[in-house]
């Protein structure tokens, strides 16, 4: 007997997008297929025709490349049309593309009088006892006496997915089933129909739940349930448009997007991230978010949290895959990402963070196309960002009109630095503004040094003048580095900000 390579698959169907639980399963499915140095198969399980799509496939596949997890057969993935380019010998990849391989194993079994006909469908006799063991929840067993016949081929003569499944793992050669938890009960529908069709078993790994904190279990529905929860709290009754639509949505009748997106806009709401894509858009590193994921369900064991994909491929065992569900959080998450971010290289970092601004924020534009001052503003954030978004809402002050920084005498941080002792700050910053405007050539190096020196000579501490500055740039106390933030304000906005500070608080 030779032995088949280790071969692993991710089996999605393409009726949404990609969640962290599929990508979970997915890389765990890969990490195992390169460990052995086998494969890692796609197939796209989508002959529930009403609820898949092509552009669900291709948001899938997108994900998975962005994440970093190569397969070595299924659909090609650059092709213009990945229905029709596909890469491997086993394929189709596409279920869909599938009938006849399915109609002609549904007809064995019919005319063996292991299937029957029931009202257009055909249906597969559970007559026998069930016995498996999966490789994290151990031995598994069901009396005949508890098992139903169950649907293989639907009235639309599509197959059921517990046929198309069975049969595609078996013509592919797939070694090992590693799927989420959900599919345990469906494994003894599988493990009848494989020995009906006279296939060898597959070892099965069904991965526990992904949870969110307060214990109920991680879905897309979770960005319906915060909109829904503010909604009702704003007393919303109406989005314009359908409000019977939108009654069902607040009576979690309906868990519509459309309803989620509008509530986040109108009342600026951060919906939780859920799907790969809603983690690259806030900004979260492939390398991160993947680090993260492998520890829901497995460790390493010696404490080791994290580590590169390297080490997952070289440690990773179905053996150390936990049976109890795994809580989502996502502090530790942001934690992962931050370091992931710090330790980036500065070049990798700029080119990151300018396509995250550019791809999401447009008020960033001119500050990108600045070389030098982008630069400073890249070694500003690097040290301090959780995410690559979170930048941008850091850094609005920089790229916001001179006319949009809000001075407010009521603010604290305002009060003891400029307002206080007869406008002590003020009149610091007033004079320090007169040094200031000489600084020739500008640089935030230069900068700096003048507010030592200015304070050196004056025996004032920096705060005296970095803080009134500060506010005067910001309308905060919180800004990067002093030279960093006056190379990225650059002279011209740095004086003009001054001044509006100034003549704020000086005609009151
Ligand atoms: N298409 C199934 C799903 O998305 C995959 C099940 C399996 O991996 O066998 O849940």
């Amino acid at each position: 007997m030779t032995t088949l390579p280790i071969t692993t698959r991710f089996a999605p169907s393409p009726t949404g997008a990609l969640h962290v639980g599929g990508a979970r399963t997915a890389l765990f499915a890969w990490a195992y297929a390169k460990q052995h140095g086998g494969k890692f198969i796609i197939r796209i399980e989508d002959t529930d025709q009403k609820r898949s799509s092509p552009q669900s496939t291709k948001g899938i596949l997108q994900d998975l490349q962005w994440l970093g997890l190569n397969w070595d057969q299924g659909p090609n993935p650059d092709a213009t049309d990945p229905y029709a380019d596909q890469i491997g010998e086993q394929g189709p990849y596409f279920q869909s593309q599938r009938l006849d391989i399915y109609n002609k194993h549904i007809n064995t079994l019919v005319e063996q009088g292991l299937a029957y006909e029931d009202d257009g469908a055909i249906r597969f006799r559970m007559d026998k006892d069930i016995a498996f063991t999966d490789a994290v929840y151990g031995d598994i067993k069901f009396a005949a006496a508890d098992l139903e016949d169950f649907v293989i081929r639907k009235a639309d003569g599509f197959p059921t997915f517990h046929l198309a499944v069975v049969v595609d793992d078996a013509l592919m050669n797939v070694t090992h089933v590693i799927r989420g938890q959900e599919h345990l009960i469906n494994t003894s529908k599988h493990v009848a129909l494989l020995d009906a069709l006279g296939f060898a078993h597959p070892t099965y790994a069904h991965t526990p739940s992904i949870m969110n904190p307060d214990g109920s279990k991680m879905s897309k529905r979770d960005k319906a349930k915060v909109a829904r929860k503010a909604a009702k709290e704003a007393k919303l009754t109406s989005m314009g448009g359908d409000d019977d639509a939108f009654t069902e949505f607040l009576d979690k009748k309906n868990d519509d997007m459309k309803f989620t997106l509008a509530i986040a806009r109108l009342l600026e709401l951060e919906l939780p991230e859920i799907n790969v894509s809603d983690f690259r858009d806030s900004g979260y590193l492939p390398a991160a978010l993947l680090n993260y994921i492998a520890l829901l369900g497995w460790n390493p064991g010696d404490d080791i949290e994290q580590f590169d994909m390297a080490f997952l491929v070289e440690k990773f065992g179905l053996g150390r895959i936990g049976k109890s569900n795994s809580k989502f959080d996502r502090t530790k998450l942001r934690s992962f990402n931050t370091d992931a971010i710090g330790n980036l290289d500065s070049e990798t970092f700029s080119k990151l963070l300018r396509k995250q601004l550019s791809d999401h924020h447009p008020q960033y534009n001119n500050l990108i196309e600045d070389s030098t001052r982008f630069a400073a503003f890249c070694a500003a954030y690097q040290p301090r960002a959780h995410t690559l978004d979170e930048v941008a809402t850091l850094g609005h002050f920089f790229v916001a009109d001179n006319d949009a920084i809000v001075y407010n005498e009521n603010d604290k941080a305002t009060k003891k630095n400029l307002l206080k002792n007869e406008g002590k700050g003020l009149k610091t910053l007033a004079e320090f503004a007169v040094e200031l405007a000489k600084l020739e050539p500008w640089s935030g190096e230069a900068g700096h040094d003048l507010i030592k020196n200015y304070c050196d000579a004056r025996e004032m501490n920096m705060g005296q003048v970095a803080q009134p500055l500060r506010i005067a740039l910001s309308g905060t106390t919180v800004t990067p580095d002093m030279a960093l933030t006056l190379d990225i304000m650059g002279k011209s906005d740095t004086l003009k900000r001054i001044e509006r500070c100034l003549s704020t608080f000086q005609s009151q």
